[in-house]
């Protein structure tokens, strides 16, 4: 089959490779679309546990070509997306039910083969029927269920006020279930453009625009209109300068959910004081582990709308240009289409 292969960080060519073999448990995915984020970027770039030789693709959709022995429920032709995540089982967290500290994790897409190619090889555990979804929507799953994941850390309590920075494809889900889910005043705050305009007309009650050149006129902005700050704040954009400030936007008691995928040297200052003072709550959020259920259903019942995040598509050969676009960003996503 065709496939994109890293064999260093950012030495990737167009090639052919043997077919997956399926294991008694796993079904092979003819891919009909992946998406690609700005975890590949990271990957791209020999970090977020990456390892080489790889098939990049972690935001898989396909139909399922072939079922191994002693797989059930799943057929031939079945339209599906595929939970990239897999979790040993018996190490120290695992045992202790966190399996999403898995020692031993395995992501499709950054440690091991991933949706980069004609076909890929997943265990039937993690594949998902789809029903009403485009495969432009479905490559947005693994997204959505990371977001999930987020909503699970963030822990709203109805009626909060919170502010999002970022109105990525992650930021425009985001929006969305912060709204559905306890958000009674919804900030998005990011770069003009097309990303803020979907976000803002699915999920905004305010808007704040964030000049890269000049974060003084959002900064004056919140502050002047939210004087007391927000019960929650998500950093949401993977910008490690915008990280440094979230936590002034926090009232007291509040708290500030690192979200974005940031550049591993970065450092960013915070002050130990305002965090003790404030009683300020720090979290991350990374990834997700057994949150497809409920991302399909917000995304099946269109209660979450992600029919107008991929904006473009790429054949498989032409997966640089998908990286470019990405870096150069243009649209909104990409998936590519094998
Ligand atoms: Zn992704
Ligand atoms: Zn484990």
């Amino acid at each position: 089959m065709k496939a994109i292969v890293y064999h260093a960080p950012k030495q990737f060519s167009y090639m052919d490779v043997p077919d997956p073999q399926i294991q008694p448990d796993e079904a092979l995915i003819r891919v009909r679309a992946c998406g690609i984020c700005g975890t590949d970027l990271h990957i791209h770039e020999g970090e977020f546990l990456a390892e080489f030789p790889l098939i990049p693709g972690h935001e898989i959709a396909g139909e399922i070509a072939a079922v191994g022995s002693a797989v059930k429920g799943l057929k031939v032709g079945d339209r599906v997306v595929a939970d990239n995540t897999e979790l040993c089982g018996h190490c120290f967290y695992c045992r202790r039910d966190q399996p999403l500290y898995c020692e031993n994790f395995v992501s499709h897409g950054c440690n091991v083969a991933g949706g980069l190619a004609e076909y890929v090889a997943i265990k039937a555990e993690k594949i998902f029927p789809i029903h009403n979804l485009s495969w432009r929507e479905a490559v947005m799953v693994e997204p959505t269920a990371c977001a999930m994941h987020g909503m699970d850390v963030i822990a709203l309590k109805p009626g909060n006020e919170v502010l999002l920075f970022g109105a990525g494809p992650t930021g425009i889900i985001l929006a969305q279930l912060l709204r559905l889910n306890g958000a009674a005043h919804l900030t998005i705050a990011a770069p003009p453009g097309p990303k803020l305009e979907l976000a803002a007309r699915l999920a905004a009650d305010e808007v704040v625009t964030v000049e890269r050149g000049d974060y003084s006129r959002h900064r004056q902005q919140l502050l002047a209109a939210h004087p007391h700050g927000f019960d929650c704040v998500v950093e949401a954009t993977g910008s490690p300068r915008l990280c440094e400030e979230a936590i002034q936007y926090a009232r007291l008691g509040g708290q500030v959910i690192v979200y974005g995928v940031y550049p591993e040297a970065a450092r960013i200052t915070w002050s130990p004081y305002e965090i003790f003072k404030r009683e300020l709550t720090i979290k991350g959020s990374f990834a997700q582990t057994h949150c497809f259920d409920r991302a399909l259903l917000y995304l099946e019942s269109g209660k979450i709308r992600v029919d107008a995040v991929v904006t473009q598509e790429f054949a498989l050969q032409d997966y640089g240009l998908a990286l470019e676009a990405l870096r150069s960003r243009q649209g909104i996503k990409s998936a590519v289409v094998p």
